[in-house]
């Protein structure tokens, strides 16, 4: 995921959700803790409240001339909830947040990716703006070798968000805020990768995620 820097003051709440266990926000620039919650093993519902819990925390952790924010929140985290809370930040007059949160692979976006011709997959670059390419396991010994099937790409990014918005059978989005943009990436699975039932069928890994950025960047 290419991740922009409208600034170099802004801040960047990263939220990690390990398993059903803490739930830590954390400043991307300086990876100091903003904010935690230890949860219970048996976690269930309560997931929306926490993250918003959370993110208001961690919000508040952060000096007020800092708050130009780009929140990201690994895992499937988007919930109506948190992206309703995070559109809500995001709309108030002179505050600047983007938001990038993991979305779920459902059914329907199965569905659209389906439909996403070969070329509209473009092939992610890194945060310096560089196609990351790895040799393959079985490439030759020329480490600076041409061979077309040397080099595997790293990963390719789609924007899904006019497929699912404008479908022939109505917009599969439409309880979610306007702004909202959907993207998908795949990848070549690592040997040994857990991978869905869909994803062992087409043999692309896949991870999706949600983004208010409203650029063509992918967020
Ligand atoms: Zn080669």
């Amino acid at each position: 995921m290419v991740t922009a820097h409208p600034d170099k003051e802004l801040a960047e709440p990263d939220f990690k959700e390990f398993g059903h266990h803490p739930l830590l926000a954390y400043c991307g620039n300086t990876a100091e803790p903003l904010a935690g919650k230890l949860r219970k093993g048996s976690v269930g519902s309560s997931t929306v409240a926490d993250h918003l819990e959370v993110l208001e925390a961690a919000i508040t952790a952060l000096p007020p001339p800092y708050r130009r924010l780009l929140v990201t929140c690994d895992g499937a985290g988007a919930s109506h909830g948190l992206i309703a809370r995070l559109d809500a930040l995001a709309s108030r007059p002179g505050h600047h947040l983007v938001y990038s949160v993991g979305w779920e692979l459902g059914e329907r976006e199965r569905a659209a990716i389906t439909h996403v011709p070969e070329e509209a997959w473009q092939i992610a670059i890194d945060h310096r703006g560089e196609v990351r390419e790895r040799r393959a396991d079985d490439a030759c010994a020329s480490r600076g070798c041409a061979h077309r099937k040397c080099w595997i790409e790293e990963a390719c990014v789609t924007e899904l968000t006019a497929l699912l918005r404008e479908d022939p059978a109505g917009d599969h989005l439409a309880d979610w805020p306007a702004t909202m943009r959907i993207f998908a990436r795949r990848e070549l699975p690592h040997p040994g990768a857990q991978l869905s039932l869909f994803e062992s069928g087409d043999g692309w890994r896949y991870s999706l995620w949600v983004t208010n950025l409203p650029e063509r960047t992918p967020g």
